[in-house]
């Protein structure tokens, strides 16, 4: 069998130790800015990025040099290690552009697609800025689970639900189409059939189980549904639905445009 064991140790380095070590740490972010600074330099030129040769070769330029002669005084090791790490900090930068370009690609497709299908699109209106509120609250009203719901955070914000009905919006504009934003309440928990409104409906996730008229479907088609009959309803009302309003909002527009139907049947 084999075993791996790790070991920490503590250093008691004396008083030149520590100075010399503070020095060496210098000299290591000395090359990392320098070396950083060379890159940007070469990018604004249009010439090609050093690769960590290229920067080994300019390193050993660097210690010879007669501007920073006190670079020879670092071991060269820790110094490489530097260039090494500046390598990689590019390495997973470049990754996370282009899963970030991949994305923003993916959501071009799908709402171009859907924008020239469709004459009327309806969405839940989920908050995603409010719903990605930071969750370390105040100094007076620090926030509860805080790690879990940056977390929350972090996926929201990740799944590109504000971007997607953005360019929604934008696009159906173009084409002369109508975005219709509902508000989210109990779409996910309401049975299509029959009405009945319990959470219990909602066995996980992906399943909808009507408990009362026994009605089974993906939850996901189930909130569609509603979602399509909201949208259509408030068209069928003439609610001004170029923009998302509050639940609150939209309640008070119900309401108000009764007695304006009353006296137009008046009239
Ligand atoms: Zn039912």
């Amino acid at each position: 069998m084999q075993r791996l064991q790790a070991f920490r140790c503590e250093l008691r380095p004396n008083g030149q130790q520590q100075r010399d070590m503070r020095r060496f740490a210098g000299a290591c972010w000395f090359v990392f800015n320098k070396a950083l600074a060379l890159q940007k330099e070469r990018y604004e030129q249009g010439q090609k990025k050093l690769g960590y040769a290229g920067l080994c070769k300019r390193l050993t330029e660097w210690r010879g040099g007669l501007e920073t002669p006190w670079l020879k005084d670092a071991p060269v090791q820790p110094l490489q290690q530097t260039l090494k790490d500046l390598e990689r900090a590019y390495k997973v930068q470049r990754l996370h552009t282009r899963i970030a370009h991949c994305r923003k690609d993916d959501l071009h497709k799908a709402t171009t697609t859907i924008s020239q299908n469709h004459a009327m699109v309806c969405i839940e209106d989920l908050q995603v800025r409010n719903m990605s509120k930071s969750a370390a609250g105040t100094a007076d009203a620090p926030g509860k689970n805080v790690r879990a719901k940056s977390g929350l955070n972090q996926a929201i914000l990740d799944q590109g639900g504000f971007e997607f009905r953005r360019q929604l919006e934008y696009k159906l504009a173009w084409s002369g189409a109508t975005l219709i934003a509902v508000p989210p309440h109990n779409t996910s928990r309401t049975c299509p059939c029959c009405g009945h409104v319990s959470k219990d409906n909602r066995k996980t996730q992906a399943h909808f189980q009507c408990v009362q008229c026994g009605h089974e479907d993906n939850a996901d088609v189930v909130g569609a549904i509603h979602v399509l009959r909201a949208g259509q309803a408030r068209l069928a009302c003439g609610e001004d639905v170029s923009r998302a309003k509050s639940a609150k909002a939209l309640r008070a527009a119900s309401v108000k445009q009764e007695p304006a139907e009353v006296s137009q049947a008046e009239a």
